[in-house]
């Protein structure tokens, strides 16, 4: 089955926010946050967070599944908010988000946001910041959140080389960030965007997994037999993406630019609403361009 609205996915875990970018909550005894969407969707998580926990301030944990700007926006609003509030992320996300250069691209890419989608999702600019991690976390950590909850830290690589994927064994839940890839066109757009040899590693790791209940970073949850299917077919459609973007560099003699501009041509529909923004789906495919040009 696949869940496209917020609220509540099974007893413990929810989805708030918006469907589209969502943050996941686990309302354990020590409650955990997964990931902060855009900075512009601070307050309606705050509002799910009171709604879900009775105080927002009894979140006790932030778990970040890498440093993109749609999943780590709203980290500084909140951690403003509830002065309590852990945040934890990969290593190399922590250095990353105190980098000026990068905080300044997160946040111009979070106005970005704001000035595509205000009229549809109903949000205002708010500033994004650097960001202190507290908790660096690594493949194979386990938190105890109480009350026979944990949290298993996975390190998948290969969206960018700081994504991690969350566990939560108790309701067999992944919460998978972008390292398994998202619902686009009525099928899965691939996310190697920092290397393809890496995101088929990650992909065949998860796959492998007893997955009940996965939760992707765009869209939708899937349950039951979904899961395996759709991790399955991501597999398949990864290995095609690539052959496609081979297949293209060949054709245009290595010109990256004509291969991005004719994929960008066949992929991305103008028309459709509450899609990737336009300028973070080129972003994304100029990346995975480069790396499958360069082998990586
Ligand atoms: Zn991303």
């Amino acid at each position: 089955m696949i869940l496209e609205q917020t609220g509540k996915i099974c007893d413990g875990l929810y989805a708030t926010g918006h469907y589209s970018i969502p943050a996941f909550l686990l309302t354990s005894p020590a409650p955990v946050l997964f990931d902060a969407g855009v900075a512009a969707m601070g307050p309606h998580y705050l509002k799910d967070l009171e709604m879900y926990l009775g105080k927002a301030d009894a979140l006790r944990y932030l778990l970040l599944t890498h440093s993109h700007y749609d999943h780590c926006g709203a980290a500084p609003f909140l951690k403003d908010k509830i002065p309590g509030l852990q945040i934890g992320a990969d290593a190399h996300a922590a250095e990353v988000l105190q980098r000026p250069g990068a905080v300044k691209l997160i946040r111009a890419l979070n106005d970005n946001f704001v000035e595509v989608f205000k009229g549809t999702i109903g949000i205002e600019k708010i500033p994004f910041g650097p960001i202190a991690v507290d908790l660096i976390l690594k493949d194979g950590d386990e938190l105890d959140c109480g009350g026979g909850w944990t949290v298993q830290v996975i390190e998948t690589p290969g969206h960018t080389n700081d994504c991690l994927s969350y566990y939560i064994p108790k309701i067999k839940a992944l919460i998978a960030g972008e390292a398994v890839g998202v619902f686009h066109n009525d099928g899965i757009q691939p996310e190697f965007s920092s290397s393809y040899s890496d995101y088929m590693t990650s992909l065949e790791k998860v796959a492998a997994l007893d997955v009940e209940i996965l939760a992707l970073a765009h869209k939708g949850v899937l349950t039951g037999d979904d899961p395996g299917i759709f991790l399955k077919n991501s597999i398949e459609t990864t290995v095609s993406f690539k052959g496609r973007i081979e297949d293209y560099l060949d054709r245009f003699s290595g010109d990256r630019e004509k291969v991005v501009e004719t994929i960008l041509g066949e992929d991305y529909d103008e028309t459709i609403l509450m899609q990737q923004d336009k300028k973070s789906f080129l972003l994304n495919l100029q990346a995975q361009v480069r790396v499958v040009a360069e082998g990586k």
